[in-house]
């Protein structure tokens, strides 16, 4: 290889030599990939199949010495870095085609303190990986819901999943984080140290610098959970979407219960000829006592027909695991989301119209349920808000081939055009390439005011722009 042109930071291009790339690697612990290398289109993937980029050169850390090395030589070269944690975000930011992708994919390792209960995550991990060790002390951090999903994108987001309205977002449970900061510097942001930063990092994504290392207050929830799905036919769902919505926003916050619109998996507790149906299933996960959480479902299990279901306790690790498989990696995939402002008539009309004309068998519509401890958090504490939202609707639309693109994709702006009128803001982890005053809506204003002030701080050049990006100049 002679010389590598690389992507740089203002649209043109760097002509990095062989000297220079030496010097770089032979300082660097851990693997750099470009397109001659051997293993270089598997490093490149992320999660969502519709991004195919490629990097000029992929810089794939062990350390935060090769993290700061890495960001050194995409600054002092003037190049368009991006920033890979798990590579799961749809939007398909964790990779520059023609920059420098910083790669922390190798950077997964968990300790648990087991006296103060807390994990200290390194920025490229998985949040199966921090199950894995939290478990073992019957500990979890609260985070999402898929085990391949990246902690780095999700925590720097919000982090939402199964125990948060009991025990806080991700960002309500960070405790600190050690930052490469867009000058190369490492520093801790805290609530006693660099607290604008911290304040940024818990809302405003991957905008201020590289988390090297996060360190969460763990929950103490056990191995097993009372947890299940409660498979309805969906030609009842609008009844049952009347009841759900006053039903699960009387329960306590130990109890979460969301709904999924989808074709029906090949489950086993459900009869044959239900596969492959269009059902609406209700999952749920109760922290309590198991037959208090029995007696919480059952109007659940009652109202409209249950086709089949699977209730009982089950590990966590495992239920955290379950539906892996239904998003694993390679698929095309388009998310739209908003914040429902409740479930009126008129929107469960909608969203039963839309969703009864799925355009592919992979695609859902995920309704969570929010509300609970993170509601109770003032808005502006962090940088995450919309924190009184009751529900959030998202359309996980998600096929295999390229052809079905334009039907897939229109089906998602015409649903999300369609709830719009019940809809305020969004949260900025579901968000595809949608432009700033899109991003803007994932943020209040005094919010956003304050992340622009932080990101001119800490990252005035524009740096981190790889992401959904708050401009030091907005
Ligand atoms: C299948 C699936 C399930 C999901 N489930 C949930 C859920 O239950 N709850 C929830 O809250 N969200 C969920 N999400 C959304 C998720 O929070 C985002 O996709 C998030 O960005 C994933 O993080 P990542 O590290 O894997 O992403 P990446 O694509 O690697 O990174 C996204 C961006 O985050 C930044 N970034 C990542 N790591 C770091 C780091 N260490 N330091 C600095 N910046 C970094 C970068 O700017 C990067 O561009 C889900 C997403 C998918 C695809």
């Amino acid at each position: 290889m002679n010389t590598l042109n690389i992507k740089t930071n203002d649209g043109g291009q760097a002509a990095v030599d062989e000297n220079q790339l030496q010097e770089f690697q032979s300082n660097f612990r851990g693997d750099v990939f470009h397109a001659d290398t051997h293993g270089y289109n598997q490093v490149r993937q992320i999660w969502n199949g519709m991004f195919d980029k490629k990097p000029a050169l992929v810089a794939r850390c062990v350390g935060t010495s090769d993290v700061v090395r890495a960001v050194t030589f995409g600054r002092e070269n003037n190049l368009e870095i991006s920033v890979k944690g798990g590579g799961h975000n749809s939007a398909g930011t964790a990779v520059t085609d023609g920059g420098l992708m910083i790669d922390l994919s190798l950077m997964r390792r968990v300790t648990v303190d087991r006296e103060k209960k807390t994990a200290r995550v390194d920025g490229g991990c998985l949040l199966g990986d921090v199950d894995a060790e939290t478990q073992l002390h019957g500990l979890a951090v609260s985070a999402g819901i898929v085990s391949h999903t990246g902690v780095g994108g999700l925590a720097l987001g919000g982090g939402f999943g199964w125990i948060s309205r009991k025990h806080g977002l991700s960002v309500d449970n960070m405790l600190s984080a050690e930052v490469v900061t867009a000058d190369g510097r490492v520093v801790t942001a805290s609530a006693t140290e660099n607290k604008d930063l911290f304040w940024g990092l818990r809302g405003g994504g991957g905008n201020f610098g590289i988390v090297t290392a996060f360190d969460f207050q763990c929950a103490e929830i056990g191995t097993e959970v009372y947890s299940g799905l409660i498979v309805k036919d969906f030609t009842n769902a609008a009844e049952y979407m009347r009841f759900h919505r006053e039903y699960v926003r009387s329960l306590p916050d130990e109890m979460t219960v969301w709904m999924v619109a989808r074709h029906a998996p090949p489950l086993p507790f459900l009869p044959d000829d239900v596969h492959g149906k269009m059902v609406l299933i209700v999952p749920f996960v109760f922290l309590g006592d198991p037959a208090e959480g029995e007696k919480l479902i059952q109007p659940i299990q009652e109202k409209t027909e249950t086709l089949g279901q699977h209730v009982g306790m089950n590990p966590w690790a495992g239920w955290q695991a379950g539906f892996d498989g239904l998003v694993d990696h390679g698929a095309r995939n388009y998310w739209k989301s908003h914040h429902l402002k409740d479930l009126s008539d008129p929107c469960i009309d909608a969203i039963v119209e839309f969703a009864g004309r799925l355009p592919s068998e992979e695609c859902e519509v995920f309704i969570p349920h929010m509300e609970g401890a993170p509601s109770r958090a003032a808005e502006g504490d962090t940088s995450f808000v919309h924190r009184s939202t009751p529900f959030v609707l998202n359309l996980h639309t998600r096929w295999q081939e390229v052809a079905d693109d334009d039907k897939c994709m229109q089906w998602a702006r015409d649903f999300h055009e369609g709830t719009q009128a019940f809809a305020q803001g969004v949260y900025v982890n579901f968000l595809s390439q949608e432009g700033e005053d899109r991003i803007k809506d994932a943020y209040t204003g005094d919010v956003w005011n304050r992340l622009v002030g932080v990101k001119k701080k800490w990252d005035p050049r524009n740096f981190f722009h790889m992401n959904q990006n708050i401009k030091p100049s907005a």
